[in-house]
């Protein structure tokens, strides 16, 4: 059962002191509270774990500060809209703002390899005035030989030229619990001139330890990347160990999946549940074209698949774009022959500010659409 208070109620205040008062009467029932940062309002949510059906909803409803009682199914407790009872929650991160009507393009190479070339990579977002981006310092690697990343040790230069150019967060895969301390000790070290989301990458779906660890620390957002072979359902409730240990600060990224039935892309494009998630879980919900299509073929009408592919998703409503752009991508450590080139980034982002700006033409035509169909003439 969720308790939502009306916006800005004091969470130490009266208000909670009698519901806690009054809810000490259920012995068996924990409580934990959370604070909500909505699109426009602050709410504070109250969670009642335990035995609740015996809890009368309506005698709580009608206490001071309350706005709403929701009883929640078992299922992504904390993520779930629970039937279109709750709103999204938004998050704000170092000053950017993040829910399911936001807009972010976050791009850079698969993995930090020189000064040089990220510089580049931050120099020219700087000029398109993008201040989002990706790149890893750990990598998971399908065979062992291949560059695993530099780790820790580029971790303060990579956050001293983004602070250098405005970049304000930067998408970063970790593997282990430690890669969370020391991005976080980094980050102290250097001033945090950045931010960091925290990536959950395909190969770590269901590493329930490490979204555990993800999900414990209220620092950093996470972005968590569907699992390649795994159902939607299944990735969903992967993703609800990050909420269900404290840290709501949530986007969900689809990446494709895992079969040869997408041939001859690296993986088949699933942006079609954009709308899904939206309506099962209250996350903001982002696309990677990039490790979908996998490669840079052109379709005779002059696009990139990575194009469509991007296309698709914000036509159907994403919230974020997570794409890999190389300065030189002969010369790129891992995934090279599918990262973007400067010298196409322009094209890129007009092309897709083009398709949002129709996605968001589109919500209003439906809206309009259902004040019809509940207003007849
Ligand atoms: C990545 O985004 O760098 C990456 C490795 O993606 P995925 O986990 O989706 O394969
Ligand atoms: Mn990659």
């Amino acid at each position: 059962m969720i308790i939502i208070l009306k916006p800005d109620t004091d969470p130490s205040g009266p208000e909670m002191t009698n519901l806690l008062d009054y809810l000490s009467q259920f012995p068996d029932i924990k409580t934990r509270t959370s604070g909500v940062r909505g699109t426009s309002r602050v709410v504070t949510e109250l969670y009642l774990i335990g035995p609740t059906h015996h809890i009368p909803t309506e005698t709580i409803a009608r206490m001071p500060g309350v706005e709403k009682v929701v009883r929640v199914s078992s299922k992504y407790r904390q993520i779930g809209r629970h039937g279109g009872q709750l709103d999204q929650i938004g998050f704000t991160y170092n000053g950017v703002d993040f829910s399911q009507d936001t807009f972010h393009v976050f791009m850079g190479p698969c993995a930090v390899d020189t000064p040089e070339h990220v510089e580049a990579m931050f120099r020219a977002m700087k000029t398109a005035g993008l201040t989002t981006a990706r790149m890893g310092a750990y990598k998971p690697r399908t065979s062992p030989y291949d560059f695993q990343g530099h780790g820790k040790s580029c971790l303060p230069w990579v956050f001293e030229l983004a602070g250098k150019y405005g970049i304000k967060v930067i998408a970063m895969e970790v593997l282990r619990a430690i890669h969370i301390e020391e991005i976080q000790q980094a980050l102290e070290e250097t001033g945090h001139p950045t931010g960091v989301m925290l990536q959950i990458g395909t190969r770590n779906a269901q590493n329930f330890e490490l979204l555990k660890a993800a999900g414990s620390q209220q620092e950093f957002p996470v972005l968590y990347k569907r699992g390649m072979g795994l159902t939607l359902e299944e990735s969903l409730n992967a993703c609800e160990y990050i909420a269900s240990e404290g840290n709501r600060n949530i986007v969900f990224c689809l990446r494709g999946v895992k079969t040869r039935l997408g041939d001859p892309h690296r993986n088949l494009v699933d942006f079609a549940h954009v709308p899904v998630i939206k309506r099962l879980t209250r996350l903001p919900v982002c696309v990677d074209p990039t490790h979908s299509v996998g490669g840079k073929d052109r379709a005779p009408d002059g696009l990139l698949d990575i194009f469509h592919a991007s296309a698709q998703g914000i036509i159907a409503g994403a919230n974020m774009i997570l794409v890999e752009f190389h300065p030189r991508p002969e010369l790129a450590l891992c995934d090279g022959p599918q990262a973007l080139t400067l010298q196409e980034l322009d094209h890129f982002m007009a092309d897709v500010e083009l398709v949002r700006k129709t996605y968001i033409e589109r919500k209003e035509l439906a809206a309009r659409a259902l004040f019809k169909e509940w207003h007849p003439a």
